[in-house]
């Protein structure tokens, strides 16, 4: 293999170039990302970014040691693959050819009709913009309780901002880790003086604030929207690559055209561990997805079968979760959830499917290795927050 393209340069974009050189591969490389800066991480925009903690969050990288050529703000147009492997990416810099292209565009957000203002929460230009928006005292409405809605609002609340977050759902939370867990952290939202308004949809962003789908209005300085985000391959229609929800691979990370792996937020990757397609939109996949990814390309054995992980900070409290709940039989409480320290455990059987922990990050690591090895738990002594989760 002679030539490698990276397209798209967040994490899964610069860890996919160094797991190819660390795995030994010795010819050209390129990565080539739609956005002005070098790659750099995401989590912390919601979080210190916003509070004003921290500005910069570039990844470090030895970009020479790498020998990696950095195309950035130019943005990959097509595909052509050709036939028997290799083909050329269409980009805004030209055409370039490739004998392994590995895929990193990521996901971008959703946004809701309507022609008034509204932010969104992706990159780090969007995050300094909104923070500039966080005046004291600026009425700030937020579109969605999910993982950015209750960071942003627990970033706006801490800066003073008078906060709403508006989500259409029962509790927040709820597309995430279902209804019934999700409305445990309703009270969250109230303590920090956060205004929560459940069950209600939003019809447009208009200019000063949003319309509701029962005509209701709210208005508001700021609008932020964050109802979740879709997978970037627009830029891959009509190249034959098979794209499903997301880029769709197998287990190996392959795509269905030789010499082409996808990674991180835009790859929908069949899990051996499930038996279902996932797409996993979270920070610990993008790290670590693309080693697996290299290997396949350079032609070495390799699966991807983690079992997902991700973190949310919100209203002064770590969020964990470990797992797929969706497959599990029933759900066990382990503490209370109106105190302090909490988790939930899902089950089938004796066996651990998923655990989410709140402030309990001992449990957390102890569920991720149970659940990862398959082993069996006393579903009695989970229930207890007193006894140390173990296997049986
Ligand atoms: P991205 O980071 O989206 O990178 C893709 C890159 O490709 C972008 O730079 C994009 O501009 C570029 N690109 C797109 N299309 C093209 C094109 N056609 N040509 C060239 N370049 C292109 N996860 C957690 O687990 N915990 C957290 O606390 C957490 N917090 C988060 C907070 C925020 C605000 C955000 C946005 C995400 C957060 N995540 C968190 C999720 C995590 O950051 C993502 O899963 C991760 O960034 C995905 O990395 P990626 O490289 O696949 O995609």
């Amino acid at each position: 293999m002679d030539h490698v393209i990276v397209v798209g340069g967040g994490l899964a974009g610069v860890r996919s170039v160094e797991a190819l050189r660390a795995k030994g591969y010795e010819g050209g490389l390129t990565l080539v990302s739609a956005e002005p800066h070098r790659p750099y991480d995401r989590p912390p925009l919601s979080k210190a970014v916003l509070t004003g903690d921290s500005d910069d969050t570039t990844v470090d990288a030895d970009w020479a040691a790498l020998r990696c050529e950095l195309l950035l703000g130019e943005r990959a147009t097509g595909l052509r693959p050709a036939d028997g492997g290799g083909g050329t990416v269409t980009t805004t810099a030209g055409d370039l050819p490739f004998d392994g292209l590995m895929i990193a565009t990521g996901a971008t957000p959703i946004t809701l009709p309507g022609d008034g203002p509204q932010r969104v929460l992706r990159t780090i230009d969007d995050a300094r913009r909104l923070r500039a928006g966080l005046r004291e005292g600026a009425r700030i409405v937020i579109v969605g309780a999910g993982w950015i809605g209750a960071e942003v609002a627990t970033a706006a609340a801490r800066k003073g901002c008078a906060v709403t977050v508006v989500e259409a759902a029962d509790a927040p939370l709820a597309n995430a880790i279902g209804p019934e867990v999700g409305a445990h952290t309703a009270p969250w939202y109230a303590e920090a003086g956060v205004e929560l308004r459940t069950g209600v949809k939003v019809a447009a962003v208009e200019h000063g604030g949003l319309t509701l789908a029962d005509g209701g209005r709210i208005d508001a300085d700021e609008v932020v929207v964050g109802v979740g985000v879709r997978p970037e391959t627009g830029w891959l229609e009509g190249s034959g690559l098979e794209v499903a929800g997301g880029v769709v691979t197998d287990a190996a990370l392959r795509t269905n055209r030789p010499g082409i792996v996808a990674v991180g937020d835009c790859a929908a990757w069949w899990s051996r561990r499930y038996g279902r397609r996932m797409l996993v939109e979270h920070w610990d996949t993008a790290l670590n997805a693309p080693e697996v990814a290299a290997a396949t390309l350079l032609g070495q054995e390799a699966v991807y079968d983690a079992v997902p992980y991700f973190w949310s900070e919100q209203f002064g409290r770590m969020v964990q979760y470990a797992g797929h709940h969706p497959v599990a039989e029933r759900m066990v409480r382990r503490g209370d959830p109106g105190d302090p320290k909490w988790a939930v455990c899902w089950l089938t059987g004796d066996r651990l499917e998923a655990v989410l922990t709140v402030d309990r990050p001992r449990d957390l690591v102890q569920a991720r290795r149970i659940i990862a090895a398959g082993d069996r738990v006393d579903a009695v002594a989970l229930a207890d927050p007193e006894i140390p989760l173990r296997k049986t």
